[in-house]
């Protein structure tokens, strides 16, 4: 019997390109996802098995050189808040915190900044974000 950690490194092409490590198993949306104790998608299970639990409210994001969804190199995942957020706390969690840019990397333009409860938020990483659960609510039907 393999182990949960065996079939999933299995399916890992660690020679993509950007050093980017693709998913060739089955994949949704671009999202890949494997059975572990439960269906799992893999850029989580990979984020998670080399930083430990994703924390409560975060999401797991590809970065901006990046942005392969099917790559689960964790030098290529970024946890993040879905949401642009003032508090120091969360601070942590971002590579970078500059005003002209969201986490992720997008730009603040005025076409991608939407003002909500006196916060910006970053329209793309709204719009990946649903993208993401809406994907995930397929997967989790699946099964
Ligand atoms: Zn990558
Ligand atoms: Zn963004």
């Amino acid at each position: 019997m393999k182990s949960i950690k065996q079939r999933f490194w299995e399916k890992v092409d660690k020679n993509g390109p950007n050093g980017c490590w693709i998913w060739i198993g089955t994949k949704s949306g671009g999202y890949g996802y494997f059975r572990s104790t439960k269906m799992t998608l893999v850029h989580r299970y990979s984020w998670e098995l080399h930083n430990g639990p994703i924390p409560i409210g975060l999401v797991i994001g590809h970065k901006e050189f990046c942005r392969n969804k099917g790559c689960i190199n964790p030098d290529h995942l970024i946890c993040y808040t879905p949401q642009e957020n003032n508090s120091e706390s969360d601070g942590i969690y971002f590579i970078r915190r500059n005003k002209t840019h969201c986490p992720l990397g997008h730009e603040y333009s005025e076409a991608n900044t939407k003002f909500y409860r006196n916060k910006r938020h970053c329209r793309t990483c709204i719009k990946m974000h649903n993208d993401f659960y809406n994907k995930i609510k397929k997967i989790i039907k699946m099964e």
